[in-house]
């Protein structure tokens, strides 16, 4: 099964492909990872791409084609979430190519719905844990008093650099106007299935198909 989360900054697409991973055993595709992967250890892309995210802008399709072609050879696994991939149609419709060439199916698109005003609070605020990636939130979650992760233990307060107002309202506007045409493409193809990103994590339940054994993903009541 290959599925690609759809949806605004702060939509919530990290968090849910990582229950999918944990419970299905896919493989989590994420440019945005890769990316800051680069940028991180100082790579030519990496530095290349550095200026581009802080701002909130859209990296190249090829960068991001590329990137995601290499994983497609490389990796076997039980799926494919495609996390922030494609955000434009361009990169829609080489993934469709790519995924052809190896003979693999686009099963389904999932949009996950959440209003700007929820994005933003959810966004400026979110700091991550160093040690194992914990999700914390100044006002929602925020650290322990002691300063040490609950899960972990570890001090490392991670913030990503475009996690701040302007970047995100950059990062958004990047959203509307590139990547949202991509549910009327999604649409139209007959792939295209939306949530309500709002609701608690209860609303996407991991399951496994009574029948057969076979790994699906509950969307409340709708199988895929
Ligand atoms: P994300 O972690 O998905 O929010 O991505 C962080 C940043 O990486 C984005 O704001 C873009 O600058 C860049 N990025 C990630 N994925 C893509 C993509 N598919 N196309 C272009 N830029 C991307």
């Amino acid at each position: 099964m290959n599925i690609i989360l759809l949806g605004a900054p702060g939509a919530g697409k990290g968090t849910q492909a990582q229950f999918l991973v944990e419970s299905l055993g896919m493989v989590q595709l994420s440019t945005g990872d890769m990316l800051r992967e680069a940028k991180d250890s100082g790579t030519e892309m990496g530095k290349l791409v550095a200026d581009v995210m802080s701002r909130g802008d859209l990296v190249t399709d090829e960068i991001v084609i590329g990137l995601i072609k290499e994983k497609l050879d490389g990796e076997q696994g039980a799926g494919f979430i495609f996390d922030g991939f494609p955000r434009t149609l361009a990169q829609a419709d080489a993934l469709g190519a790519l995924l052809k060439e190896c003979n693999r199916d686009l099963d389904r698109v999932i949009e996950i719905q959440v209003d700007d005003t929820a994005l933003i609070k959810r966004i400026v605020g979110r700091s991550t844990c160093g040690g194992c990636g914990q999700v914390y939130h100044d006002e929602t979650k925020p650290w322990p008093l002691n300063g040490q992760c609950s899960i972990c233990g570890s001090t490392d307060v991670k913030r990503r650099a475009d996690d701040n107002e302007e970047s995100l309202k950059q990062r958004l506007m990047e959203y509307y106007k590139k990547t949202s045409p991509l549910l009327g493409y999604y649409f139209a193809k007959g792939n295209l299935i939306s949530i309500n990103g709002l609701l608690s994590m209860d609303c996407l339940l991991y399951t496994s198909d009574a029948a057969d054994d076979t790994p699906c993903v509950d969307l409340g009541g709708r199988r895929i």
